[in-house]
């Protein structure tokens, strides 16, 4: 199966050696050149039986029931609501094992495909940083109604069909899949 594509949102996060993205609600810095792989905070911290990971020992995140793995947006249009003057969004390629959502996807490795230049929000806020961050990561800067285009060059798109049936809400839950990515332009 091909690697999936998804859109997110990034904190900018001012290190010594440059900005480097990060994700909004957790710590987990996304290295220039490398891919992210995703760890489990609750992993310990939940009460046993509630926690997925004692169930299933050995298996890596994303699990089912959990809340963790690298999110990201099956469609840019959800990626372009979540931004703020504070945020930048782009593109992210990912694969390993990947749980489905209705609305997008967790996934074990994930890696920036391309950053979103987006008129409305640029001036004044992170137009600035957006410049540096693409150069840091070596990444095109794409604008918002292209860049899910662009990315469909390098992957698949895992959107749930909508399946007119009386038990849908049943398959809001989620599906997992393993995909096999690469590692695409080194
Ligand atoms: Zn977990």
């Amino acid at each position: 199966m091909s690697p999936a594509i998804g859109f997110r949102v990034w904190r900018i996060d001012e290190m010594l050696t440059g900005p480097r993205l990060a994700s909004p609600h957790r710590y987990a810095a996304w290295l220039p050149g490398l891919p992210l792989k995703a760890e489990c905070n609750d992993e310990w911290g939940a009460p046993a039986l509630a926690n997925p990971h004692r169930k299933q020992p050995g298996v890596a995140p994303p699990l089912e029931g959990c809340t963790c793995g690298i999110y990201a947006y099956h469609e840019a249009d959800n990626m372009v609501e979540a931004l703020t003057s504070r945020l930048v969004g782009g593109a992210v390629l990912a694969w390993g094992r990947i749980t489905i959502h209705q609305e997008g996807f967790r996934a074990e490795f994930a890696r920036p495909l391309a950053l979103c230049y987006q008129q409305m929000l640029s001036a004044g806020s992170t137009a600035i940083p957006l410049a540096r961050l693409a150069g840091v990561y070596r990444l095109p800067v794409i604008d918002a109604s292209h860049i899910g285009v662009f990315a469909a060059e390098f992957g698949e798109s895992y959107l749930p069909a909508v399946e007119p049936s009386d038990d849908w809400t049943a398959r809001l839950g989620t599906s997992v899949r393993r995909v096999f990515g690469s590692w695409l332009r080194g």
